[in-house]
């Protein structure tokens, strides 16, 4: 008789909290650099999604529905109404999801080149230029479904600066850390964190030799300060293939990987994907 009762309980319960699924319970942190998983319902077609003129990645749980998988830049005022534009089954509608708040923590870093906190006119030109290269790249959007949106690590060791810093390059503030820090020894391999294709390669100002590379639905990786790059644009990776090696080039401190993920344009905390996010 009891076990019978316990049953019951559990049917209840199973159909009247609905199930959320395996990626909404992983990459849900609606937090500014943080992902917003926004549920969708069933429809026979993957909806079209949109956060403001950005494509948004659309996914299927296992259970069946739908999900749009929203990145939320560090500029989003915290605290705030967001609202998603859903093409489906011939029909438009908006959707919103609440934003909440992190706090993220000052950082003073000390660096030896000048150049590197005020350039002057002649790499200012430069940095403008690569610039409008690397946010092209971050902009493109490739219908092919990600091979594993539960990112691999794609150096083993210590994470060193998390993302969302707020910097300060020798006293003067600059642009937000907008990814994590792996500490490695130069030459460490670096391993794509999912299958994807090389979109951009370039040897950056600030950034170093840096790879791009694209995991379809606007699911992209970036790679900085290498000493060695092993691919070439247009070129195909499987998950865990070789991309290159860790290195200082750029404006670096010392050796280490830093690794970009970019949702919608959106520049998100990369932690959030290899289940290391701390609120
Ligand atoms: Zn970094």
């Amino acid at each position: 008789m009891l076990r019978v009762l316990l049953w019951v309980t559990l049917l209840f319960l199973s159909t009247a909290v609905r199930a959320e699924g395996y990626i909404a319970r992983m990459l849900n942190k609606p937090v500014p650099g943080g992902v917003a998983v926004v549920q969708l319902g069933q429809a026979q077609q993957a909806p079209v999604v949109h956060f403001g003129d950005r494509r948004v990645m659309v996914l299927r749980e296992a259970t069946g529905e739908w999900i749009a998988v929203v990145g939320i830049g560090l500029e989003t005022p915290a605290n705030s109404k967001q609202r998603i534009d859903v093409e489906q089954d011939g029909a438009r509608r908006g959707l919103s999801f609440q934003v909440g708040s992190k706090q993220y923590v000052a950082q003073h870093i000390t660096v030896k080149n000048p150049q590197h906190v005020s350039p002057d006119t002649k790499n200012l030109k430069r940095i403008e230029n690569e610039l409008a290269e690397q946010k092209a790249a971050y902009r493109q959007f490739s219908p092919g479904l990600p091979s594993n949106v539960m990112l691999d690590r794609p150096v083993p060791g210590r994470l060193s600066s998390p993302f969302g810093l707020r910097r300060f390059f020798n006293g003067e503030p600059r642009n937000p850390h907008s990814g994590l820090d792996f500490a490695a020894a130069t030459g460490t391999p670096i391993k794509a964190p999912a299958a994807g294709k090389v979109i951009l390669v370039g040897d950056f100002f600030f950034n170093g030799k840096t790879v791009f590379v694209d995991h379809g639905q606007g699911f992209i990786s970036m790679f900085c300060h290498l000493s060695k790059i092993d691919v070439k644009v247009g070129q195909t990776l499987e998950r865990g293939q070789v991309l290159g090696q860790v290195g200082a080039t750029g404006r670096a401190t010392g050796p280490h990987l830093h690794w970009n993920v970019s949702l919608n344009d959106a520049r998100v905390d990369p932690a959030i994907f290899i289940g290391a996010f701390k609120p």
